[in-house]
């Protein structure tokens, strides 16, 4: 840590603690995903942090499934979780899951039994709910609070052997009714479910519940920080509670405000249903805020680790703008992407005084950030395509791009006059004619020639049709989560532009590991979708802003 960065709270908590001569073998943190949905990048900012804080200070990072829940898991879930921890470029210590501590959580619930700590109660949900009181207004106990250990005992074991129907029975703390912490007031600890596990098969029916296994789990695993988002502040002190009645390990509870991000969802039940309800095509859609949809965009790993170092970890929650993430990877990109030129709206300029077989090769740099940039070699012929919009037979003033008696650049290669054009009935322009100065071309400019406007190009005979992917917000308004209609309903209908554009002959070589910048367009990718026919890339954001307000 440098000393002029600015230590966050945890890393400030933590310096303190090694300071006092705390924890000699290191720390140990963990990244508890459930495995019920795929990784997005609000858990992009807990991977960051625990891994990060491990890394710093000189400690471990487990990577548990927090499995506890058999009817919404799914081990589709789990690889693609570890794939993007992987991408992300993080190393976990341990891979655990909570499902491994189901015989020994049961064995801790057993414990609180016999300390009078913990009882069956067959009040149904509603009842449990009902008795429960409100944070003014003290509980009322359960009939079934005041069990026998032995009764307990037989209870519990029939509930785990399968005698009992869900919802008949549950295993609750023995706590405080009248606690002004609602998680205090006997909080159900283990609860039926019929339903097979992705990891344990149909060996349980009854489950615990988070509050019941994530503490527990930590204490297992000796974890000396267990950080979590600030909605679990009211659990604290339930966390603790288990802990001191088992006497294990003291694990302990931080907290850290969410990332929200506007123009988006985060919660994975609203992800899902985007999904199922094919709103996006798949978790890796490139307009999902999911790791997999932004790796499909086209950020990079250091884009996002980047972005969660900016945005900082503090206890205080905050919406960040959507235009963030887009500035992170466009720093990232504009020094690492290869350059290279697509011509989206095509219209064919015509050389005069260029041979009709000639083809020159132009070479045009890839990253002319670099001294020495290596570079790619471009074909230059007598017909030509340019962007549609680069032209105008009226122009204003100040338009510094082609119209007839205008001299610009083409990118990498001469300077062009325009001498005519040809229009159709209606009015469009079909083609365009221009001379060329021989003695213009990029990097040995003997002509004396000035040529404010710079436009991309592709030489027709060899352009390569591509499909280009335009992304936008995902959704219409900066937060869909708010207001009375359904989150559905704001949904961006222009979120995906599918344009056909023309290439240069160069972007046959791409990858889906290459990265570009098409000029004046914007940073690109190739999609997944693509093949050596059907060339697919998607825009992963724009050159600059481009987001106008309302
Ligand atoms: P959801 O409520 O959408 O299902 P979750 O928080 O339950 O999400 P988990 O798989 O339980 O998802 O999350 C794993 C870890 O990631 C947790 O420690 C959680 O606090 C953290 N996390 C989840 N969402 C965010 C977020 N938006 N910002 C920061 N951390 C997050
Ligand atoms: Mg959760």
């Amino acid at each position: 840590m440098s000393a002029e960065k600015g230590h966050n709270f945890l890393e400030e908590i933590i310096e303190k603690e090694i300071n006092e001569g705390k924890f000699p073998n290191g720390i140990i943190t963990r990244f508890p995903p459930e495995p019920n949905g795929y990784l997005h990048i609000g858990h992009a900012k807990s991977i960051c942090l625990n891994f990060g804080l491990a890394q710093t200070y000189g400690g471990k990072t487990n990577l548990r499934f927090d499995d506890t829940n058999p009817t919404t898991e799914d081990t589709e879930y789990v690889e693609s979780i570890k794939e993007d921890i992987k991408w992300l470029g993080f190393e976990w210590s341990k891979e655990l899951y909570s499902s491994d501590y189901f015989e020994t959580l049961y064995e801790y619930a057993v414990k609180l039994i016999k300390k009078g700590k913990a009882y069956v109660d067959d009040l149904s949900a509603e009842e449990i709910a009902r008795l429960k009181g409100t944070p003014t207004e003290a509980g009322k106990p359960s009939p079934f609070r005041d069990r026998s250990v032995e009764e307990n005992l037989d209870l519990f074991m029939r509930m785990r052997n399968a005698e009992f129907a869900e919802g008949e029975k549950v295993l609750r703390a023995k706590i405080d009714m009248a606690s002004p912490n609602m998680h205090l007031r006997d909080p159900l600890m283990y609860r039926i479910k019929h339903a097979s596990h992705h990891r344990t098969g149909n060996k349980w029916c009854i489950y615990p519940m988070y509050d019941f296994a994530h503490g527990q789990s930590d204490s297992i695993e000796n974890i000396t920080h267990s950080i979590c988002t600030l909605e679990f502040e009211v659990h604290r002190p339930l966390y603790e509670w288990f802990i001191k009645e088992l006497e294990i390990y003291p694990s302990r509870q931080f907290e850290f405000a969410r990332l929200n991000l506007n123009y988006t969802v985060m919660s994975k039940r609203k992800l899902l249903q985007l999904v199922n309800e094919k709103h996006v095509n798949g978790w890796d859609d490139p307009r999902m805020p999911t790791i997999s949809g932004l790796r499909r965009r086209g950020f990079t790993p250091a884009s996002i680790r980047f972005f969660c170092d900016k945005i900082g970890v503090a206890r205080r929650e905050n919406i960040i703008d959507f235009g963030l993430l887009e500035f992170c990877v466009r720093e990232d990109l504009n020094k690492t992407a290869d350059r290279a030129m697509v011509v989206e709206d095509p219209v064919k300029l015509i050389i005069n005084n260029y041979p009709e077989d000639k083809v020159e090769m132009m070479s045009g740099e890839i990253h002319p950030e670099e001294e020495n940039s290596p570079v790619r070699m471009i074909p230059f012929s007598r017909e030509i395509l340019i962007e549609r919009e680069d032209f105008m037979e009226n122009p204003p003033k100040k338009y510094f791009r082609l119209s007839p008696g205008a001299m610009v650049r083409l990118k990498h290669a001469f300077i062009v006059k325009c001498t005519g054009f040809d229009k159709d009935n209606q009015g469009n322009i079909t083609k365009i004619y221009g001379d060329y100065f021989p003695e213009s071309r990029s990097g040995q400019d003997k002509s004396g020639l000035n040529a404010k406007g710079v436009l991309h190009w592709v030489s027709a005979a060899h352009a390569v049709p591509v499909e280009l992917r335009l992304y936008d917000r995902l959704f219409k308004v900066e937060n869909p989560n708010s207001g009375d209609e359904d989150f559905k309903t704001y949904l961006n209908p222009e979120s995906l532009k599918i344009k056909q554009g023309f290439a240069e002959p160069e972007l046959v070589k791409a990858n889906l590991n290459n990265r570009y910048q098409f000029l004046r367009k914007g940073y690109f990718c190739l999609d997944k979708d693509s093949s050596p026919d059907k060339l697919i890339f998607n825009r992963t954001v724009t050159l600059k802003d481009s987001w106008k307000k309302d």
